[in-house]
């Protein structure tokens, strides 16, 4: 039967029903708008709008799907990391279906929920197969994973500062763009020289899969300091953001070929969170596939940025795993959100099985 799944960890309010085969019968997205003009998430008004739109948005998402509620076989729900207000919104809507409609409910590592979304059919990568890289560069998360299984990740290495999404947001705002800063500074880019400006390139060529962005941020800010935000040319800004988005590539491109190093069986080099629009970094990271001779994959960007086709996903793996397993599912009914829930700590069972 078809899973109906929520995601509610940061500022997207969504929920998607999928067919046991990983179709899509129908999604519906509330992104906060709030938070724009107040140049960030704030977390109180995130959990305040995710409790106002959910349950309109899934009666929404039901009627699209032309399904009853009784046709529905499991819920799921992103039960972290993330903000706790949203994820105990968004969790406890799912477990009060679950427990109504006497159905499981599926307690889904929002990580994991990215780190198997380029497996969803029909989406180009279908065929990506076990164990594969993953670079998750969003907003919040800035990690390099081994995914060998579902509910068996890696973690090769994380970011010891800021994620790439955030020191994007971080420049854009030095450079007077709006948030978020991704989009406006990329465009931006594509006016300047990349050259133009000699930036540091922080952890380059050392050991390992870390990232750390924080210093070239604070380059970038005394570049502008002889100006000030206000004067700043328009053609030094490009060049500057030309730099910084160059850096950036060149440093997430070194880590991957470390991580490609680290797991020399991986089969796929794939790229998530919504610092993968970014093209200066995808060019990039297809080049490093193609010297190791591995398939690059990115997920359209709807399905690289929060949503919930993604934990839906992730719970038909989840069912299919413990299935292939012949243990029966875990009721996530018990498991209370977790902002912090690291990859390492899911799927204990599953692993426990497979030895
Ligand atoms: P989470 O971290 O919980 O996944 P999030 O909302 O922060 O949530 P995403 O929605 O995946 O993360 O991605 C948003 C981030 O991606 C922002 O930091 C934004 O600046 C960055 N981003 C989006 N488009 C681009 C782009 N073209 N180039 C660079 N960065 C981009
Ligand atoms: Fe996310």
């Amino acid at each position: 039967a078809p899973v109906l799944a929520i995601e509610s960890s940061c500022d997207d309010t969504a929920c998607a029903i999928l067919s046991p085969q990983g179709e899509i019968l129908a999604e519906r997205v509330h992104t906060q708008a709030d938070h724009a003009a107040l140049g960030g998430v704030v977390p109180e008004i995130a959990a305040r709008a995710h409790l106002s739109v959910l349950p309109g948005l899934v009666r929404e998402t039901l009627e699209e799907s032309g399904l009853d509620i009784a046709g529905i076989g499991a819920f799921a729900a992103s039960t972290g990391p993330g903000l706790i207000g949203g994820l105990i919104v968004g969790s406890t809507f799912a477990k009060g279906l679950a427990i109504a409609r006497k159905r499981p409910f599926i307690a889904v590592n929002h990580i994991e929920a990215h780190a198997l979304s380029p497996r969803l059919p029909g989406h180009g990568g279908d065929g990506i197969k076990f164990p594969y890289l993953l670079l998750l560069m969003s907003g919040g998360h800035c990690q390099c994973v081994a995914v060998r299984g579902v509910g068996d990740h890696e973690k090769l290495g994380g970011t010891i500062d800021d994620a790439a999404g955030e020191a994007f947001d971080k420049v854009a705002k030095l450079l007077g763009l709006g948030w978020p800063g991704g989009p406006a500074l990329e465009r931006l880019a594509r006016e300047g020289d990349a050259q133009a400006v000699s930036l540091p390139r922080p952890l380059l060529g050392r050991p390992g899969c870390d990232f750390s962005f924080s210093g070239l941020k604070t380059a970038v800010a005394r570049q502008i300091a002889p100006w000030g935000a206000e004067a700043l040319p328009r053609k030094v800004a490009a060049d500057l953001a030309a730099s910084f988005q160059r850096c950036i590539a060149d440093v997430v491109a070194d880590r991957a070929r470390h991580a490609l190093e680290q797991l020399p069986a991986a089969r796929a080099l794939v790229v998530a969170g919504g610092v993968a629009a970014n093209g200066n970094v995808r060019e990039t990271l297809e080049a490093v596939a193609r010297d190791h001779a591995v398939p690059f994959f990115a997920p359209p960007l709807r399905l690289c940025t929060d949503n919930a086709v993604m934990v839906g996903w992730a719970a038909l793996e989840t069912i299919r795993a413990y299935d292939a397993a012949g243990i029966p599912l875990e009721d996530g009914i018990e498991i209370a959100p977790r902002p912090r829930w690291p990859l390492a700590e899911t799927g204990e069972r599953l692993r426990a099985t497979r030895g």
